[in-house]
């Protein structure tokens, strides 16, 4: 795993190395932007730390950049400000985390394992969960082994509930990822799709489950095993 620290300030990017180094990263270190950048697209990085004041540019810019080149590689920002405008620009840029500077060594670990565990899951050709197989690559869903047949809508809105386990994922998220346009909010598709997911989930006792958190979206867990079986 290698990882990109982007600051000027030795002790911040001391504190950062010591930290990814721990995390077993290979960490280079830009401390402009314009290098940053230059290294971004040379490497094929697992993980950035990237500091808002450089000296030559924003980090804003910096992030920038780096998604318009298509580059999805995880970015944690470090920013020593306290506002709160520019930590919403830099999460709408693509940024995946941030941390207020100095960071907490054992917070900043536990981010940075956090975004590069998502990332990960992002890339992973198959999504399991229990007994639930979902083959990225072949687009096929398999419950026990056996594969369910699923329509063209309900894969993809199986899929991101996967990728995003134990959260919840609101209908205007689903709306937009899986028909790529905005709905009329009052579109009862997102839940007539659940339902009929659910439906076959249920028929090939699958061990998730999808819960619909009222007036917000769904979320999909694992299922509890029934309490006292055990004791059974
Ligand atoms: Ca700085």
């Amino acid at each position: 795993m290698r990882a990109l620290i982007v600051e000027d300030e030795p002790t911040s990017a001391l504190l950062s190395r010591h930290v990814l180094e721990q995390e077993g990263f290979v960490v280079d270190q830009a401390v402009t932007g314009q290098a940053a950048i230059a290294l971004v697209l040379a490497t094929d990085y697992d993980a950035i730390i990237l500091d808002l004041g450089l000296p030559d540019t924003n980090g804003l810019a910096v992030m920038e950049a780096i998604r318009r080149e298509g580059r999805t590689t995880p970015v944690l920002i470090l920013t020593g400000t306290h506002d709160a405008e520019t930590t919403v620009r830099a999460l709408d840029a693509g940024a995946d985390d941030y941390l207020r500077k100095p960071p907490v060594p054992e917070e900043l670990s536990a981010r940075v394992r956090a975004i590069v565990r998502r990332a990960t899951r992002q890339r992973a050709e198959q999504l399991v969960c229990g007994n639930v197989v979902l083959d990225r690559l072949s687009r096929q869903l398999f419950v026990n082994g056996t594969e369910v047949s699923l329509t063209s809508k309900e894969l993809p809105l199986l899929e991101h509930l996967l990728l995003n386990r134990d959260q919840v994922i609101t209908r205007t998220e689903l709306l937009e990822r899986v028909w790529d346009m905005h709905f009329d909010p009052g579109s009862n598709v997102v839940d007539v799709n659940v339902a009929r997911i659910r439906r076959k989930l249920s028929a090939a006792r699958a061990d998730i489950v999808i819960s619909a958190r009222r007036g917000v979206g769904f979320v999909l867990q694992l299922e509890q095993a029934p309490t006292g079986a055990s004791q059974a």
